[in-house]
């Protein structure tokens, strides 16, 4: 593949950031990857295991002449980070970022960015439990979802070449409406995080009274919970008070099912859970016949490291 960008800028040198770098390295996607952090000690981490081209100190000198600029931060520190940089974007430059929720990014990246820039908000649909400089593999985005939800009046030319970059990152690319976007996400992923989160809470609880047998008899569905439980709380917390929403109507409507299933148990309603998992079982088979799974034992986790994300 032939560079799309001549210069790309990531801003925040994480799991995914870092991630981007190899991908976009593997098929030589980018002139140039220049990257900073916020701490000195994530930067110095990138800067001995080669990250990128280059590591800045500054956001303002890491965007300087930079064509793509990522932000690749917790949501919470998208507006901070966008009017921190917004005063040295070149013009026509494009501006996305990789916030796993996405109306409220673009309320706090929007008001910030001139308006000799194009702004085209993205999402990877890919992840892992682990975060830092050191995390990243070029594989991550291979057959996942990225969508873009790009705001009204994008020019499409600019829309088109991030989408060119997301496939050449091995990514599957669509564009989406940021409420829809932000619906499904706490369908898919939000909710479905809080619920592990909790079990493992319960758990823990529980571990107090018998004494370590939750941790030494676990069985895969928990275990399954404590990885996706272990993901970073920061950007968790930035997730769930920025999909305030969607994430309040999904656990509502989860509640109600719980309810039921209870109610079920208690009256030895068996046809209704048996009609239940029936169901869930199917949307199981979807997911794997849409390939974004394998029906590997142990959920084909063994071998893939992206199941996580956000
Ligand atoms: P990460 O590995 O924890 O890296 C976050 C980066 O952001 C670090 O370089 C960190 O700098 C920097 N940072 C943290 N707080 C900051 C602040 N207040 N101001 C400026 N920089 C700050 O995170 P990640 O997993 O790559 O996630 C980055 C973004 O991708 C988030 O918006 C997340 O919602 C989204 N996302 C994550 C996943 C996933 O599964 N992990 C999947 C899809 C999308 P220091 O290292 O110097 O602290």
């Amino acid at each position: 593949m032939s560079v799309i960008y001549q210069r790309v800028a990531l801003i925040g040198l994480g799991l995914i950031a870092g991630s981007m770098a190899h991908a976009m390295r593997r098929q030589g996607l980018a002139g140039e990857i220049v990257g900073t952090a916020r701490s000195a000690e994530t930067r110095e981490t990138a800067r001995e295991i080669g990250l990128c081209d280059r590591v800045v100190d500054t956001a303002a000198e890491a965007v300087a002449d930079a064509d793509l600029v990522v932000l690749c931060v917790p949501v919470g520190a998208m507006s901070a980070v966008a009017a921190d940089v917004a005063p040295h974007l070149a013009d026509g430059a494009t501006v996305t970022d990789v916030g796993s929720v996405k109306r409220e990014v673009i309320e706090a990246i929007g008001p910030h960015l001139p308006d000799h820039v194009h702004f085209v908000p993205g999402h990877p649909l890919a992840g892992t439990e682990h975060s830092g400089p050191t995390s990243g593999f070029a594989e991550l985005f291979d057959n996942r979802y990225t969508l873009l939800t790009p705001v009204e009046g994008t020019d499409p030319a600019a829309t088109a070449r991030l989408k060119s970059l997301w496939e050449g990152c091995g990514a599957l690319v669509e564009e989406m409406d940021a409420d829809h976007h932000d619906l499904v996400l706490a369908v898919t992923s939000h909710t479905p995080h809080l619920i592990a989160y909790t079990m493992v809470g319960v758990a823990d609880d529980l571990r107090r009274v018998t004494d370590s047998e939750v941790i030494k008899y676990s069985a895969a569905g928990f275990r399954d919970f404590t990885r996706i439980a272990a993901s970073d709380p920061t950007m968790w917390r930035d997730v769930f008070l920025s999909n305030k929403e969607a994430t309040l109507e999904i656990l509502g409507r989860f509640t109600e099912e719980l309810f039921a299933l209870q109610r079920a148990i208690r009256t030895g309603d068996g046809d209704h859970l048996h009609d239940y998992f029936t169901r869930t079982r199917a949307i199981r088979r979807g997911i794997i016949e849409a390939g974004q799974d394998t029906d590997a034992p142990n959920f084909g986790r063994s071998t893939a490291r992206k199941d996580s994300g956000a």
